[in-house]
């Protein structure tokens, strides 16, 4: 059976950056699925701009078109801080035997020894790492261990395997962030091309970002 894709964001807002990596991950590695899990309480942020159920709806705007991309809100449904471990070990349970790709951008990577019991995430998925514009893949520190103890250029190990592996892949490099995305509609901009046009649509109706204006990013 193929791998299930799972990418972790804040997504406030998803964008074409996540939406493009997903997509190029779903169809480069052959994964049966990306499933797109919007974080509750994430612990390595102080405060989030969208609540939560309005995450999950744009994030579920963004991707109505795709096959084989579906949302996950576990972790928008249980209440506390949410750790990716906890998320990956209640889903190891409902699938045993899968190949499980947990799917990082090159910055969350580099932020990896920060998480929450982070060195047995291995032992649950494997970990995929795309590049992200300006970002390079670590070569020393407990991460360039990581890359020659776990590293493979193959993604045959990722169908074979259930978890234990860490591929790092170059995808197509589009520069957006969420940051800059809410900093420019607070200045009045359009973010026309850089979402979804569904999940424009649902940001010019709540104004979710406008009404920010004036807090620190
Ligand atoms: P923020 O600017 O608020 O940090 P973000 O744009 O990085 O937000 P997140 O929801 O925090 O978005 O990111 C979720 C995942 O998507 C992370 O693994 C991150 O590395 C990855 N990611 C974010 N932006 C891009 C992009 N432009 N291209 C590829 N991956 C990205």
């Amino acid at each position: 059976m193929r791998p299930i894709g799972l990418f972790g964001g804040t997504f406030d807002p998803i964008h074409c950056g996540h939406l493009r990596t997903a997509f190029e991950l779903w169809q480069e590695l052959e994964l049966a699925e990306v499933r797109f899990l919007p974080t509750g309480s994430p612990p390595h942020r102080d405060h989030l701009y969208a609540s939560a159920p309005l995450r999950v709806r744009m994030v579920e705007a963004a991707i109505a078109d795709q096959p084989g991309f579906v949302v996950d809100d576990r972790e928008v449904r249980r209440t506390g801080v949410s750790y990716s471990v906890d998320t990956l070990a209640e889903l190891r349970r409902e699938y045993p035997q899968r190949s499980l790709c947990l799917l990082l951008g090159m910055d969350a990577f580099l932020g990896l020894p920060s998480w929450h019991r982070w060195r047995e995430l291995l032992g649950l998925a494997h970990i995929v790492v795309a590049h992200r514009p300006g970002w390079s893949a670590p070569t020393r520190g407990p991460l360039g261990e990581l890359m020659v103890d776990h590293g493979t250029g193959a993604t045959r190990d990722l169908h074979t395997r259930p978890a234990g592996c860490l591929h790092v892949r170059p995808v197509t490099q589009l520069e957006i962030s969420s940051t800059e995305l809410r900093a420019l509609i607070v200045a009045g901009r359009d973010p026309r091309y850089l979402v979804p046009d569904a999940v424009r649509q649902i940001i010019l109706e709540t104004r979710c970002y406008a009404a920010e204006q004036g807090r620190q990013p």
